[in-house]
């Protein structure tokens, strides 16, 4: 029986035990720190062995194939040894899609994952597809393969999963855009991290497509100097496009296969150009696999929106209030500010993970009447606006945070929280910063 050990027992760690004692391996799962109840109670139900708070390295080097879990960096020894003896450490991806014969929508980029995978589950779902949604979103892929299979799987891939891939071949493949984020895993190097988003279409073959933004030079720049196999599928706001979406007048216009789409932008349930880009992605993945126009159209029209992206949250006086909690780079940022239409009262700040604002400067003396500054050092904030904005402030609690901005919002402003920055060192991740935003603004 060959040995499968997994490294995090986490939710992509538990689809893969599943998915591998399903499978016939002899399955080991070893976490570095606890594994929560609901954890132990699948590993105990599935009868897997596993150990927590250590990694006993004589039951895990003795591994016919290792699946890391995305967390674990590769420059750890225990993954070194494993590389340097041999041994194959994949992702839960690379595991699970051996054992589907499903077709694959893989969705990367820096921004607008998750918003893309949703809009794209949606209308395929409401298309009548037999369509699974996994990856960084709820149920892990592999559990999905090992309970219930689908036809179609729409997943959405972060880099550290793509790092781990040896054969994995999306059908459709879709990088939304790519802007420096994380590079503390890829030493530092701009163009590792690039390389690695590009994962997603190496195994590609011509019969497939690659989705992308073509008004993204970083992109572009690369597919010029590193041809793909697949077909290219671009959508602009900017360029005509022959095959691909682009804006044409009031609608965007989706070309494939010498068939158009047509859809009216006033109609689009997402705001904000970034959110059109993701719009145009989502659509062409759905004309790709034949959903019907008037359903697309209806599923862009009827889609709910994601929670904590630049989620609308409740008019006060008539000052609208705005949660962009996920924002947690400079480029989700800048097209929350850029999709501002009335005078903003912004909220940011928390952990810098190396921002640079300048190219914010222009949208702020545009749009921002005062900046709210919620994180325990605000320092680097303070020197790039301090002398842009009539009105800064420094706060250090949310519910502080959102009193000031009902103080100063006057009617028909806008109140945005959209930080640029991670969110722990005042909260436990970006959900809990976006659901305190919520509940200080229900509490005013
Ligand atoms: P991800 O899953 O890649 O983090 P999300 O859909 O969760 O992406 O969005 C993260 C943040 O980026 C939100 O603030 C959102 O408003 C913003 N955003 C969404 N789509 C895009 C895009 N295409 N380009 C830039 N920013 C985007």
């Amino acid at each position: 029986m060959a040995r499968l050990v997994i490294l995090g027992g986490g939710e992509s760690g538990m689809g893969t035990a599943v998915l591998g004692k399903q499978k016939g391996y002899e399955v080991f799962v070893s976490d570095k720190g606890k594994i929560t109840e609901k954890y132990r109670n699948v590993l105990t139900h599935f009868d897997i062995d596993w150990e927590e708070e250590q990694h006993t390295e004589a039951a895990i080097l003795n591994a016919d194939l290792v699946m890391k879990s995305p967390g674990i960096p590769d420059t750890i020894p225990l993954i070194k040894k494993l590389i340097d003896q041999g041994t194959p450490v994949i992702s839960e991806i690379e595991f699970a899609s051996k054992y589907t014969d499903a077709k694959i929508i893989g969705i990367t980029g820096s921004n607008g994952k998750t918003t893309t995978t949703m809009l794209t589950y949606h209308i395929l779902k409401n298309g009548g597809l037999n369509v699974g949604m996994a990856g960084n979103i709820g149920d892990s892929f592999a559990k999905m393969v090992a309970e219930k299979d689908h036809e179609y799987y729409v997943l959405e891939i972060s880099s550290f999963q793509l790092d781990g891939i040896v054969d994995f071949k999306p059908d459709i493949a879709i990088i939304t855009n790519i802007s420096p984020d994380h590079l503390d895993r890829y030493e530092y190097s701009f163009e590792k991290y690039v390389a690695s988003k590009f994962q997603i279409a190496k195994n590609q073959a011509p019969g497939d497509y690659f989705v992308y933004d073509a008004d993204d030079e970083t992109l572009a720049n690369w597919l010029k100097k590193h041809p793909i196999k697949s077909k290219l599928m671009p959508f602009s706001l900017e360029k005509s496009i022959s095959e691909g979406a682009s804006l044409k007048n009031n609608s965007i216009e989706i070309i494939t296969d010498k068939n158009i789409l047509e859809m009216r932008t006033d109609n689009l349930a997402l705001e904000g150009k970034h959110n059109l880009k993701n719009t145009m992605a989502a659509a062409t993945v759905a004309k790709l696999v034949g959903i019907r126009k008037e359903t697309i159209r209806e599923c862009v029209a009827n889609f709910q929106g994601v929670e904590h992206r630049l989620e609308k949250v409740l008019k006060i006086h008539h000052v609208q209030y705005i949660n962009d909690s996920k924002a947690t780079n400079v480029n989700a940022t800048y097209y929350a500010l850029d999709s501002m239409s009335t005078p903003t009262v912004w909220i940011v700040g928390g952990v810098d993970k190396g921002n640079d604002y300048k190219e914010l400067m222009p949208l702020v003396r545009e749009k921002v009447k005062a900046i709210i500054c919620l994180g325990l050092d605000n320092s680097k904030i303070k020197d790039a606006f301090g002398n842009v904005v009539d009105l800064m402030v420094e706060t250090f609690a949310m519910s502080e945070a959102v009193k000031v901005a009902y103080k100063i919002a006057e009617r028909g402003d806008t109140v945005l929280l959209s930080p640029a920055c991670a969110s722990f060192d005042l909260f436990k991740n970006y959900e809990d910063r976006g659901n305190q935003f919520k509940e200080g603004i229900k509490n005013l």
